[in-house]
């Protein structure tokens, strides 16, 4: 099938990329031209692991191009899928600037039936918004042409997005024309083999759903940190606690891990919209506001742990940071914990070494050039005369280090522990410092 995708980030070079692999012919457009031309030239303008092989070898079969042309993107695909950000606006809101573009470069360019499938997350009633901002374009261009616009919202979670996309939990398809619904079935069949886990249902629905997943998802975190904070507190610890909640199926051990606090660029912003929308149908949401005014708090404590241990005494010290990226696997660091941490860290007149495995590039794109903030090559050129080590990402390569060199590289032997991947009782029998999180 022929399929066009607007916009090349995470979710849309992975659907590309994953649809050509299935032997789609896969046209991406995006309007950032450096990002086309680097793609063009094989290069991956994200980290996502095995991303890059699919795209050289979809790419080299003749399955998967690239342009920034939108009057070839829209003829090439009956497809037309709308994957680009939609980011908060000041108030929350998601912004659907970029998505509305989508709609309306599509209504420029089309001469013939179109499915428009909207795998941005959005706000309900966007699917609305898309088909009248369509139907505009058309009246004013004095087309009559049929078009279907769908919700198909995206669940891949980075850093695992490509294996996600190959074998989803599930597939919604929010439409109100079935024939839409069973062409989408056909589209997806390749990824539906093992047993049915396309969900059909009504557009508006689909919408929400995928709001309700992250706000969900969200609320199991801060639920967490929550108690972790409560367990600080009772002299309890909050991984045995952990422990005993997951051994009931109806909790389940996914998804509670306390922390420092979540980020990325997915459940932020969108339990901030979904608060919003509720506001605006005269609703209050009040657990959605919990649950981000408890990770606003949380993605403090590691500073607040900082700053209590140094009796508030952090300028000119140096702190070592391992991980910048919002989770392992990603070098996105959008609403990363570890940037409220390092920013905190400055305004006291501290210093930064940070390594992360993939993100240290993001880093420099955001920060610049900085005196008091040094990208180290590895976790242990990182440490080196650090007054502390703080791990803010529980990447693979931190759970293990070789804790007595790490304890002679550092001025203090003190570790703050944001994940809680080290055992307390080992390392303080090591003759660290240790603080976790809820323990
Ligand atoms: P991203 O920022 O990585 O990529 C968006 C891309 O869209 C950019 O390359 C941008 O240049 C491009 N773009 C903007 N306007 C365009 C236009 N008019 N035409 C063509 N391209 C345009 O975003 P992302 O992380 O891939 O997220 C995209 C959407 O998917 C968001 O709504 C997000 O909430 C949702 N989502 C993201 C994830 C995730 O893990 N990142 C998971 C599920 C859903």
């Amino acid at each position: 099938m022929k399929i066009t995708i607007f916009g090349t980030g995470y979710v849309g070079l992975v659907t590309g990329a994953c649809l050509a692999e299935v032997g789609n012919d896969v046209l991406c457009m995006d309007v950032d031209r450096d990002k086309i031309d680097r793609l063009k030239r094989g290069e991956i303008p994200i980290y996502e692991p095995d991303l890059d092989k699919l795209v050289a070898r979809n790419a080299a079969a003749g399955r998967l191009s690239f342009t920034t042309d939108p009057a070839e993107a829209v003829a090439h695909g009956l497809f037309q899928f709308i994957a680009v950000g939609t980011p908060p606006d000041e108030d929350g809101s998601a912004d659907l600037r970029h998505v509305l573009a989508v709609a309306a470069t599509i209504a420029e360019h089309m001469d013939d039936y179109r499915i428009v499938v909207n795998k941005s997350t959005v706000p309900v009633g966007t699917a609305d918004r898309v088909r009248d901002r369509i139907q505009e374009i058309l009246a004013r261009r004095g087309k009559v042409l049929e078009f279907d616009v769908v919700s198909n919202p995206e669940f891949l979670k980075e850093g695992a997005a490509v294996d996600d996309f190959m074998k989803p939990d599930r597939i919604i398809v929010g439409t109100d024309n079935p024939r839409t619904t069973e062409l989408l079935r056909v589209l997806y069949a390749p990824f539906n083999r093992n047993h049915d886990r396309l969900i059909a249902m009504d557009v508006r629905s689909a919408e929400l759903t995928k709001y309700a997943a992250n706000a969900m998802l969200a609320t199991k975190i801060s639920f967490m940190n929550e108690l972790a904070n409560l367990a600080e507190k009772l002299d309890a610890d909050i991984e045995k606690v952990r422990v005993g909640i997951g051994s009931d199926p109806r909790i389940g051990y996914h998804f509670i891990y306390p922390g420092c606090g979540y980020g990325g660029s997915c459940f932020p912003k969108d339990v901030k919209a979904l608060e919003r929308t509720a506001r605006e149908v005269g609703y209050e949401a009040r657990l959605l506001q919990a649950v981000e005014q408890v990770n606003e708090q949380q993605k403090r404590r590691l500073f607040e742990k900082i700053h209590g241990h140094f009796n508030g005494d952090l300028a000119g010290r140096t702190i070592a940071l391992w991980g910048l990226a919002f989770k392992p696997n990603t070098d996105d660091m959008r609403e990363a914990p570890s940037r409220v941490l390092m920013e905190q860290l400055w305004q006291a007149g501290a210093r930064v070494r940070a390594h992360d495995p993939v993100a240290m590039d993001e880093a420099r794109r955001i920060y610049g050039e900085r005196e008091d903030l040094v990208l180290a090559d590895s976790p242990m050129e990182a440490v080196e005369g650090a007054d502390a080590l703080a791990v803010v990402t529980e990447w693979r390569v931190f759970r293990s280090p070789d804790f007595p060199a790490l304890r002679e590289k550092l001025k203090q032997p003190v570790i703050f522990d944001g994940r809680n991947i080290y055992d307390p009782a080992i390392l303080r029998g090591m003759g660290f410092h240790y603080y976790g999180m809820g323990r």
